[in-house]
C-alpha cells in the first residue's frame, strides 16, 4: 500500500498529524463546543425556503463579495457592540473562521514570516500557521491560563512576529482577556494582531469585545464564527471585522466565489433569526456556571470559563477517564495541558449524563 510518505509531499508536512477531534456516534457529544440546541421548526422552515429561493439560480456563480451577507453581519456586530460603527466594508466572511484565519496568514504570513501564539490555546492556530508555510512560535500562557501583559509584550518584542494570535475567551481554558492586554500587545506588535473571539457571545456581562478597539487600529483583526453560540456549525460561516484595508488585502488571496450561494442564503436567514438562535446563550451560561460549581464541589481543579465549555482536572491518566466516559456514551475532549479534560456545555439532560458518568468513572 502507498503511504503519504511515498509521495513527493512538502518536507514540512512530513510526520504531521491532521486535526482530529474524534467524530463518534454517541448519545452525549460534548467534545466540539457546539450549541446543543438545534434550529427551531420555524427556522428550519425559513432555511428551507431560503435555499429554495437560490436553488433556481445555482447555474450562476454566487456574489463573490457576499455584500448582502456582510451588511447583515456588520449590523449584527453593531448590535452586539454598540458604537462599533461597522459597515460591510469592515467585514469579511468565509467558510468557517478557520478559512478566515488561513486567508489572514496567506496575506500576512507565509515563508520567512512568523506567528506568535500563547498556548494552551486553539489547536488549529499552529496547524493553520504551518499549513500556510509560516513559522509558529509558542510563547505560553501563565500557569493560571491568564496572560500577563508585560510577558506578552516581552514575547512580541523578542520575536517581532508578523502576526500575533490572541484568543478571548480562550479555547480550551475559557479565559477571557482584558482589553488592556490586547492594547498592550497591539502597541508593541510590528505586524497584525488577530483576536479570535469564537466564543464572544458567551462572555460575562461587562467583558468588552476587542471590536471596541478597532477604530484607528488598522493592524487589529477580530474574528467571529456562527459555529458556536449561533448554533450553525454545519453552515460553515466565519467572519471578521477590521479596517477596510485588511478586507482589501484578503481579496488578494481568497479564491473567487469561495462562499456558495447556499451558504450565503442560509447564513443571512440565520442572522435574520438572531434572537431565536441566541436565545439559548443565557441558558448555556447558567449551565456552565452550575457545571463549574459542581466540579469544584467534587474536588476538581476547574479553570474559570467565559465560554460554553469547561477545562477541569487534574488526572494522572486523563486517557483512562476519557475512555471510561466514552464507555458510558459521553464524549468529551482530551485537549489542553496534560492532566486536563475539556467538556462542552450541553442540555440539562446531557450535563446530568456527564455528571453521572464522571461519578461512576472515578
Ligand atoms: C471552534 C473555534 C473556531 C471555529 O471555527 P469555525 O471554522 O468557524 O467553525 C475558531 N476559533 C476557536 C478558538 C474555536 O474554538
Amino acid at each position: 500500500m502507498t503511504s503519504l510518505n511515498d509521495l513527493p509531499i512538502r518536507d514540512d508536512l512530513r510526520g504531521r498529524e491532521p486535526y482530529g477531534a474524534p467524530q463518534l456516534d454517541v448519545p452525549v457529544a460534548l467534545n466540539t463546543n457546539e450549541n446543543p440546541y438545534p434550529p427551531s421548526d420555524r427556522l428550519v422552515k425559513a432555511l428551507a425556503e431560503a435555499v429554495a429561493d437560490v436553488a433556481g439560480g445555482l447555474n450562476r456563480y454566487p456574489d463573490r463579495d457576499a455584500m448582502a451577507l456582510r451588511e447583515d453581519l456588520a449590523a449584527f456586530l453593531n448590535g452586539d457592540t454598540p458604537g462599533a460603527g461597522l459597515t460591510a466594508r469592515h467585514v469579511w466572511a468565509a467558510n468557517g473562521s478557520n478559512e478566515i484565519l488561513l486567508q489572514i496568514l496567506q496575506a500576512f504570513g507565509g515563508p520567512g514570516r512568523s506567528v506568535v501564539g500563547f498556548e494552551p490555546s486553539y489547536s488549529m492556530h499552529p496547524i493553520i500557521t504551518r499549513v500556510s508555510g509560516t513559522r509558529w512560535i509558542d510563547a505560553r500562557r501563565d500557569e493560571d491560563f491568564g496572560l500577563d501583559p508585560g510577558r506578552a509584550v516581552a514575547a512580541v518584542e523578542e520575536h517581532r512576529p508578523d502576526v500575533v494570535f490572541l484568543t478571548s475567551p480562550n479555547n480550551p481554558t475559557g479565559t477571557a482577556l482584558p482589553l488592556e492586554t490586547i492594547e498592550a500587545v497591539l502597541a508593541a506588535a510590528p505586524g497584525m494582531v488577530v483576536v479570535d473571539e469564537a466564543y464572544a457571545e458567551f462572555r460575562r456581562a461587562g467583558t468588552p469585545s476587542a471590536l471596541t478597539l478597532l477604530p484607528g487600529r488598522p493592524r487589529l483583526i477580530v474574528t467571529r464564527t456562527m459555529s458556536k453560540a449561533f448554533a450553525m456549525a454545519g453552515t460553515r460561516l466565519g467572519y471578521l471585522a477590521a479596517d477596510p484595508a485588511v478586507v482589501d488585502a484578503l481579496q488578494l488571496v481568497r479564491m473567487p466565489y469561495h462562499l456558495s450561494a447556499v451558504t450565503q442564503a442560509v447564513a443571512r436567514t440565520a442572522i435574520a433569526h438572531e434572537a431565536d438562535l441566541l436565545s439559548t446563550v443565557g441558558m448555556l451560561r447558567r449551565e456552565r456556571d452550575d457545571l463549574v460549581a459542581w466540579l469544584r464541589g467534587e474536588g476538581f481543579e476547574v479553570a474559570d470559563s467565559d465560554a460554553n465549555f469547561v477545562l477541569f482536572g487534574r488526572f494522572p491518566d486523563r486517557d483512562r477517564v476519557w475512555r471510561a466516559l466514552l464507555g458510558k456514551g459521553v464524549l468529551i475532549r482530551q485537549v489542553g495541558p496534560p492532566g486536563w479534560l475539556r467538556v462542552s456545555v450541553g442540555t440539562p439532560e446531557e450535563m446530568a449524563a456527564f455528571r453521572n458518568a464522571i461519578k461512576e468513572s472515578l
